[in-house]
């Protein structure tokens, strides 16, 4: 099941509540949507599914047109999330580091409702953020509040993750408190997850600075400030050894980011597979066609990634959560 903003919201908040967090694929192909949601099935786990705009502009989705690609990939995503087997999942789809003047024109188009072309349906993600590195804070703010301002005149919902700086060190925590409070103080309700730099990089690289208690303060401060259950979304989680990504979790973290290590995985798995195929990718091989189908590579891969996505869920604590969430979701 696709999650509106509202169900979203309650399964953010169920995971603050009993401290376990959502894994975040950034996933960059239907295939790779079909293994997170194939891995969160097997272990009765909430997932969350999200892309980056240049997944949207991509050529599996937009094709240089990120309204069109977002459309194209809601649309493959609930289509999934819809079927029988996949029915009793909490799927949540995320937007992820959208940035530059396309940024509100794109979200506020899906917050409205993108078209997908079936008789009248529209799709909207279930849970909303932009990327601010590149944003002054009053701009950060202006921006989430004018999501806050459409979501107000359309009488859509929206559940929203605000970010601040996440690659410059540890946030501090009068920056978190200026960001918060001007969102919250004039639209409130709407935050859900809060992603301050808690000394993670995007990458592969070194942890770096990662700090646990960082995590701790700025969960605190963010809940106190909101009067509710805030957790943190943890971006740069792909260079984490699993005992600190469990440390954060148990800190407060809610929402962890996996891009890096995912693309890594995938791109490597199908490396493999056409290397040690290669001889079959000729014309006279009795083979060749079963090696030069999307689905020879696709499986290759799957058979691969799966598990550690499953590895994944399990360390954020999700394995078996779905029965938590399923019985607290508003209705849709
Ligand atoms: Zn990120």
């Amino acid at each position: 099941m696709l999650l509106s903003p509202p169900q979203a919201a309650a399964a953010l908040r169920c995971a603050a509540e009993n401290g376990f967090a959502l894994l975040a694929v950034n996933a960059d192909s239907p295939a790779a949507i079909t293994d997170c949601l194939e891995a969160a099935r097997q272990l009765d786990a909430p997932i969350i599914v999200e892309t980056s705009l240049w997944q949207l502009t991509g050529h599996s989705f937009g094709a240089g047109d990120p309204e069109l690609g977002l459309a194209r990939y809601l649309v493959n995503l609930a289509v999934l999330a819809a079927a029988p087997r996949y029915a009793d999942v909490p799927v949540l789809f995320h937007t992820d580091h959208i940035k530059g003047p396309i940024t509100l024109p794109l979200l506020q188009a899906a917050l409205r409702g993108l078209p997908t072309g079936v008789t009248g349906a529209t799709l909207s993600p279930s849970t909303i953020s932009l990327d601010s590195s590149q944003l002054s804070e009053a701009d950060n703010i202006q921006t989430l509040l004018a999501l806050c301002q459409e979501a107000q005149r359309t009488g859509r919902p929206l559940t929203l993750e605000m970010e601040a700086g996440v690659d410059d060190g540890v946030t501090p925590l009068e920056v978190a408190e200026r960001l918060l409070t001007g969102v919250e103080s004039v639209s409130p309700g709407y935050l859900a997850l809060w992603a301050p730099g808690v000394g993670t990089q995007h990458g592969l690289g070194d942890p770096g600075t990662f700090s646990e208690s960082a995590v701790r303060s700025h969960q605190q401060l963010a809940t106190r400030l909101c009067g509710r259950p805030i957790g943190i979304a943890l971006h740069g989680s792909s260079g984490l050894p699993p005992a600190r990504l469990q440390a954060a979790v148990a800190a407060g973290v809610t929402k962890v980011n996996w891009s890096s290590e995912s693309l890594l995985l995938r791109s490597t798995a199908a490396q493999e597979f056409y290397q040690v195929r290669s001889a079959e990718l000729v014309k006279t091989h009795p083979d060749w066609k079963a090696t030069a189908m999307d689905n020879g590579v696709q499986a290759y891969v799957s058979a691969r990634y799966l598990p550690k996505v499953s590895e994944r869920l399990r360390l954020l604590g999700s394995v078996g959560q779905g029965a938590r969430i399923r019985p607290i979701l508003p209705r849709a």
